[in-house]
């Protein structure tokens, strides 16, 4: 089959279009022909080998497609799942862990299941379970015209909180206001004072930031006493180590640095967040903008893109070009 393997970590390039062999599932994993590939920040971390996966690896952990063979013989062959987290996504074949798919309804096209998991699931914890949003709440999200931050604007604005959108152009402002944004700004130094003006002076219950080096300092700032920090992602480069004391300086604040891996650990989590990401694409309470898609083979411009602040929303890889919609 054909894959994008990686036999040395480093830039975009690395990822290379080969022939290698189809995978063999174990008990617990289905095999599946995989239909679209979704494309990740996480996917660039593997890459570059701020991840750490032994090579030589395929690259990705998401996607949908139709179900070959059941070890089990739970589920028929020709079923349509998504999955999120089965390393080697980026292929004609994976082997996916049974519980880490769903079955995807007619009404969802492929282009949306092969990137509504690991970005939906994410806004979901983020929203659900790191701060619990609500009406009166309110949010300041970095990166807000990118794949989680559209999904996790709608969801916010979904449980009536007021959302504070940062980007860097026109383009990904005007993005950011359709998904529901309340206020959004483009990333300077006066942000966090500029987000309090907006706020009545208060600060905000909660700062997603995903972008981390170049924002990580304006969330401190832009957080109220007591408010919470979620550092979630890096797309920026990593964030200087921190003295605890600085938590106490802000007002008593809280710092996480969440991941899926731990905000889907417990038993049933990951179906639970799954079968919400779904129900709410079915309610149409979030729409997933889908706004760039590259045949398997041109994956290296896929990350090119993406790590060249090019892209918005959320990106894929057509793997079966005549089945992706
Ligand atoms: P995005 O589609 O959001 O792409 C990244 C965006 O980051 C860019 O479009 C850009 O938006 C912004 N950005 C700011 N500074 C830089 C920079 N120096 N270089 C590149 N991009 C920059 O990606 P994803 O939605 O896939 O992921 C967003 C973040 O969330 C990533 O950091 C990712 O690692 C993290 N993540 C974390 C998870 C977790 O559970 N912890 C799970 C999923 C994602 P702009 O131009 O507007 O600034």
């Amino acid at each position: 089959m054909h894959a994008i393997q990686v036999t040395e970590t480093g830039g975009p390039e690395v990822l290379r279009y080969a022939e290698v062999d189809s995978p063999q599932p174990q008990s617990h994993e289905v095999l599946v022909d995989v239909i679209v590939a979704g494309v990740n920040y996480i996917d660039t971390y593997y890459r570059e080998g701020i991840y750490n996966a032994a090579t030589p690896f395929i690259a990705g952990l998401e996607g949908t497609g139709r179900v070959v063979h059941d070890p089990k013989g739970e589920i028929a062959p020709g079923t349509m799942v998504a999955w999120d987290h089965a390393f080697g996504s980026y292929a004609e074949q994976v082997c996916v862990s049974r519980d880490r798919l769903v079955a995807v309804p007619e009404e969802i096209s492929s282009d949306v299941a092969g990137s509504m998991l690991l970005q939906g699931m994410t806004a979901h914890y983020l929203t659900h379970g790191v701060y619990q949003l609500g009406e009166g709440a309110s949010c300041l999200v970095t990166a807000g015209a990118g794949g989680v931050g559209l999904i996790l604007t709608q969801m916010a604005k979904a449980l009536g909180a007021t959302v504070y959108s940062v980007v860097s152009s026109p383009e990904k402002e005007k993005l950011a206001y359709e998904a529901g944004a309340d206020q959004v700004f483009f990333y300077d130094s006066g942000l966090a004072e500029r987000v309090r003006r907006y706020n009545g002076g208060r600060g905000v219950d909660v700062v997603y930031d995903g972008v981390g080096k170049d924002t990580f300092q304006e969330s401190l700032e832009a957080v109220r006493p007591r408010g919470t920090v979620a550092l979630f992602g890096a797309a920026s480069g990593a964030v200087e180590p921190i003295d605890p004391q600085i938590l106490n300086s802000h007002g008593s604040i809280f710092l996480t640095r969440p991941s899926l891996g731990a905000w889907t650990s417990q038993e049933g989590e990951f179906q639970m967040r799954a079968q919400a990401v779904v129900q709410m694409l079915l309610d149409g309470d979030i729409t997933f903008n889908v706004t760039a898609s590259y045949p398997l083979k041109d994956a290296e411009q896929a990350h090119r893109d993406l790590q060249e602040r090019k892209t918005t929303g959320s990106i894929i890889l057509r793997v079966r070009e005549d089945e992706s919609n």
